[in-house]
């Protein structure tokens, strides 16, 4: 017997066996179809299969058997009707946006977002002739100013990079109700194990699953997660025209990656707490980022929205942009790069990287001074995470 429980599991357990079909020769994985293409008995049965007469796969950008186990795993930890997996973390955001958007519609989304989210809807989406609104998040009041007669959509990300400011998903979920919008939020940061949108009434989650979901840093992959009428229409009207589907092989390494999330999730947030408290109380180190810490604007939602703050810290060495440098270079254990989520503690400068396409104007008022950093806690031992720490301050 099998998979007769999955309501009753637990997140944990379900990251492992949710989903998880038993396949003809018993094999404890998930066999990867690594297929463009299935073979029909008939041409009555190809026929059958694309007037949707008949279930059967057809092709792999509509539908493959391993990827559609990705896509009921991460339903069930959603607590979606369905979910779709796609080539890329911004694959899943600009398939959620077009999913809902028309030429003429305009959305509302936090001034915070990732750099690439923020360039579609600044730029690629402005050429479509959707419009949007960026607006502090962490003011409800603004967010609800900022909606037009043609707005369609809410999105916002949190923890937000790179202060992680956390947003009132709840409040956010209302304001989409009262004014029958899509609310979409980017769940990357917290993984279904830690956040659940869809419970606080919001609804549309996306990832990028390149993050903590896969774990290793070797996928580029993406998660939309929703109700069946959006999730269809996003799979078989905006995923097969514009083409943004998952490898199967990505899918596949996704799924090893996921049996172990809930450890390695864990082993994230203690180390993030350790060195949060470490750096907050380092004379060194001047403002230190993490929803973690009691003096953070997100702390009060931990607990309720948020079950713990994650692995990613921020914080402002003393000095100026040079000794920042200085600092990474010096480090040894930690890696000097972008991306988080991953077993290696990453570190990267936001305005030398991540945000050097913002004016020095712009970086400033987003608060990204020069002597930023930002950390992706991994899964090392946390106590030499410290001492890398302290050899480079020498
Ligand atoms: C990385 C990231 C993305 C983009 O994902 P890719 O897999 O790199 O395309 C989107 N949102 C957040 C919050 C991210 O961290």
């Amino acid at each position: 017997m099998q998979n007769n429980n999955q309501g009753k599991w637990n997140l944990a357990t379900l990251a492992i066996h949710g989903g998880h079909q038993r396949e003809a020769f018993g094999s404890l994985t998930t066999p990867l179809y690594q297929t463009a293409t299935f073979v029909f008995d008939s041409a009555e049965q190809g026929g059958a299969r694309f007037a949707g007469e008949e279930p059967g796969y057809i092709y792999t950008r509509l539908g493959n058997p391993t990827t559609a186990e990705l896509e009921r795993k991460m339903a069930l930890l959603e607590g979606a009707e369905d979910a779709a997996a796609t080539a890329s973390g911004m694959a899943a955001v600009s398939s959620a946006l077009l999913t809902h958007l028309h030429a003429g519609d305009h959305l509302v989304a936090s001034k915070a977002v990732y750099g690439c989210t923020f360039a579609l809807m600044t730029t690629q989406l402005t050429r479509l002739g959707i419009t949007s609104t960026l607006v502090d998040f962490t003011d409800m009041n603004a967010v609800e100013a900022a909606i037009k007669p043609n707005t369609k959509v809410l999105f916002c990300e949190t923890p937000v990079n790179p202060h992680l400011q956390v947003f009132d998903l709840t409040a956010m979920a209302n304001v989409a109700k009262a004014h029958n919008l899509v609310s979409i939020v980017d769940n990357t940061f917290m993984t279904p194990l830690l956040q659940q949108p869809l419970a606080m009434g919001i609804d549309m989650v996306i990832h990028s699953a390149t993050k903590y979901l896969n774990g290793h840093g070797d996928v580029i992959a993406g998660i939309v997660c929703g109700n069946a009428e959006h999730m269809h229409r996003l799979k078989y009207e905006i995923l097969k025209d514009f083409g943004g589907v998952i490898s199967p092989h990505d899918a596949w390494l996704i799924l090893r990656g996921l049996k172990t999330l809930d450890v390695r999730l864990t082993r994230h947030c203690d180390n993030a707490e350790v060195l949060a408290e470490y750096l907050d109380k380092h004379p060194k180190f001047s403002q230190v980022f993490y929803p973690g810490l009691s003096h953070h604007q997100g702390h009060r939602f931990i607990g309720n929205q948020m079950k713990r703050a994650g692995g990613v810290i921020a914080f402002e060495l003393k000095g100026n942009k040079q000794d920042a440098i200085n600092f990474v270079n010096r480090l040894g254990l930690f890696t000097i790069a972008v991306s988080l989520g991953d077993a290696e503690s990453l570190i990267q400068h936001p305005a030398s990287m991540t945000h050097s396409p913002y004016t020095p104007e712009a970086r400033l008022a987003a608060g990204i001074t020069d002597n930023l950093l930002r950390i992706s806690v991994g899964l090392e031992n946390v106590q030499d995470l410290i001492a890398d720490i302290e050899q480079a301050l020498l």
